[in-house]
C-alpha cells in the first residue's frame, strides 16, 4: 500500500473515532464512488491515467489533475479523499475528485504534452462535465493544459462547456486570481493565525517554489513577513535578512533553479538542502510541494511555531503526533483550499456568464478563508487538523 493512502486511512480512522462516525459513514470516506483507470496513448507509448470520483454528496466531484512520475492509484485515491474533506471545510457545494497521469511532463515537448492532455480527455469525457465532475490543474499541470482539455471536451461533446474545467486561461473563461489563489488563500490563513498566536519575528521558510509556493511567498512578503528560505527540487537558499521573492521568481520563470537565482541576488546567504530547510530556526514553515515530507525522521528537529500546509498531505500521521506538542499545524484541507475555492468562483462565473474583477475575487476568497479558519479555530482543543476534519464530518454527514 502506498504511503500517502496509508496516511489518509490513518487520518480518517482518527476522524471517525472523534466524530463517532457509523461504519457506513466511515466507508464513504474510504471507498471512492468511482475509479477510472486507463491507458493514455502518446505516439507508440502508453501512460497510466486515473480519475477518481471519491464523494459527490455535496455537489459535482471537484479536484485537480496531476502529471508526475509518482502518480499511482493509491495516491490519487488519497488526494481525492482529501478534496472531499477540503470542499466541506470551506463549505463550497462540490464533492471530491482527483486524477492524473504517471508521466514526467518535463520530458515531453509541448506538442506531446498537448496530445497527451487531449487523449486523457478522450478517456474520461463521458464521465465528467459541469454538473458531474469538474477537473482543474495540480502538480505538473497548468492553465494551458486545461485549455487544451476544454477544447477537446467541447469537440467530443459538440457543445460549449466552459464550466467543465476550472483554472482555464483568462481568455478562455478562467477566473481572474485563480493562478494566485492557493498561495493567496494561504496568506489569508497566515494573517488570521498571526492574530491568534505570537509569530515573533515573522520569519518564514517555504519548501517548494512552484506556482503555490511562489505565490504564497509573494503574498506573505506583502503582508510584512520575512521569507528567509525557499527551495525547489534541486535545493534551497537561506538569507537571514529576507529574500527578494519577486526577483527570484522572475529568474526561476526563465528556467533557472532557486539556488542559482537566489545566489546572484543575495550574496550573503547560503545554499541549503530541502532537509535543512525543515529544521531552520524560523517562526513559520510552509511545505508547498509534495506529500510525506514531514516524517518521524525530521519532526523532532522542526523548530517552527506554526506549519502551514500548502501541499496536500505533507505531514505523516506519526509526525503529526510528534509535532502536536510544539507546533501549531494549519492542515492542508484548510490552508490550501484557496485554489479550489476560486475554482468554484470560476465555475459560478462561467455558469452565470459573469467575469469578476481580481479585487472582487480576492475579497470573496479572503472572506471564505478567514471564516473557515475561525470555524476550525473554535474546535481546536485537539489541534487544527482534528478540528478541520470534525467540521468536514458535520458538513458531509
Ligand atoms: N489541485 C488543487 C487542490 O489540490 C485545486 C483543485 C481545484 O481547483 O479543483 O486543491
Amino acid at each position: 500500500m502506498n504511503k500517502t493512502w496509508q496516511n489518509y486511512l490513518k487520518l480518517i480512522d482518527r476522524a471517525a473515532q472523534k466524530s463517532n462516525l457509523t461504519d457506513k459513514q466511515k466507508r464513504d470516506l474510504i471507498e471512492p464512488d468511482r475509479i477510472l483507470e486507463f491507458e493514455v496513448p502518446l505516439g507508440d507509448k502508453k501512460y497510466r491515467g486515473f480519475r477518481v470520483q471519491f464523494n459527490g454528496t455535496r455537489g459535482p466531484y471537484k479536484g485537480g489533475l496531476r502529471f508526475h512520475p509518482q502518480v499511482d492509484l493509491d495516491e490519487v485515491k488519497a488526494l481525492s479523499g482529501w478534496m472531499t474533506i477540503k470542499t466541506a471545510v470551506v463549505d463550497i457545494p462540490m464533492g471530491g475528485g482527483k486524477g492524473g497521469i504517471e508521466v514526467d511532463p518535463k520530458k515531453l515537448t509541448k506538442k506531446e504534452l498537448e496530445e497527451l492532455s487531449r487523449n486523457f480527455v478522450r478517456e474520461i469525457y463521458k464521465h465528467i462535465g459541469p454538473d458531474k465532475d469538474v477537473p482543474a490543474p495540480d502538480v505538473g499541470t497548468n492553465s494551458q493544459i486545461i485549455d487544451w482539455m476544454v477544447d477537446e471536451y467541447e469537440k467530443l461533446t459538440g457543445k460549449k462547456a466552459p464550466a467543465s474545467f476550472t483554472a482555464k486561461s483568462i481568455k478562455n473563461g478562467g477566473s481572474k486570481g485563480r493562478l494566485e489563489a492557493t498561495g493567496q488563500g494561504g496568506s489569508y490563513v497566515l494573517e488570521a493565525l498571526a492574530k491568534k498566536i505570537d509569530l515573533k519575528e515573522g520569519t518564514v521558510a517555504v519548501q517548494g517554489f512552484g506556482n503555490v509556493g511562489a505565490q504564497f511567498a509573494l503574498a506573505a512578503k506583502k503582508l510584512g513577513f520575512k521569507i528567509v528560505a525557499v527551495s525547489d527540487s534541486s535545493g534551497g537558499y537561506y538569507f537571514k535578512d529576507g529574500l527578494d521573492i519577486a526577483k527570484i521568481k522572475s529568474r526561476k520563470d526563465k528556467g533557472v533553479s532557486v539556488i542559482e537565482a537566489a545566489k546572484k541576488i543575495h550574496e550573503g546567504g547560503r545554499e541549503i538542502t530541502n532537509d535543512d530547510l525543515f529544521t531552520l530556526n524560523v517562526d513559520v514553515l510552509v511545505p508547498a510541494a509534495l506529500e510525506n515530507v514531514i516524517t518521524t525522521d525530521n519532526a523532532k528537529e522542526i523548530k517552527a511555531k506554526a506549519i502551514i500546509e500548502l501541499a496536500n498531505g505533507p505531514t505523516t500521521a506519526k509526525a503529526d503526533q510528534i509535532l502536536k506538542e510544539k507546533s501549531l499545524i494549519v492542515p492542508d484541507v484548510l490552508a490550501n483550499a484557496g485554489g479550489v475555492t476560486v475554482s468554484y468562483f470560476e465555475w459560478v462565473q462561467n455558469k452565470k456568464g459573469e467575469s469578476w474583477s481580481k479585487k472582487e475575487v480576492f475579497e470573496k476568497l479572503e472572506e471564505k478563508m478567514k471564516k473557515s479558519f475561525e470555524e476550525v479555530w473554535v474546535k481546536k482543543e485537539n489541534g487544527l487538523r482534528d478540528a478541520a476534519y470534525a467540521l468536514a464530518m458535520e458538513r458531509l454527514f
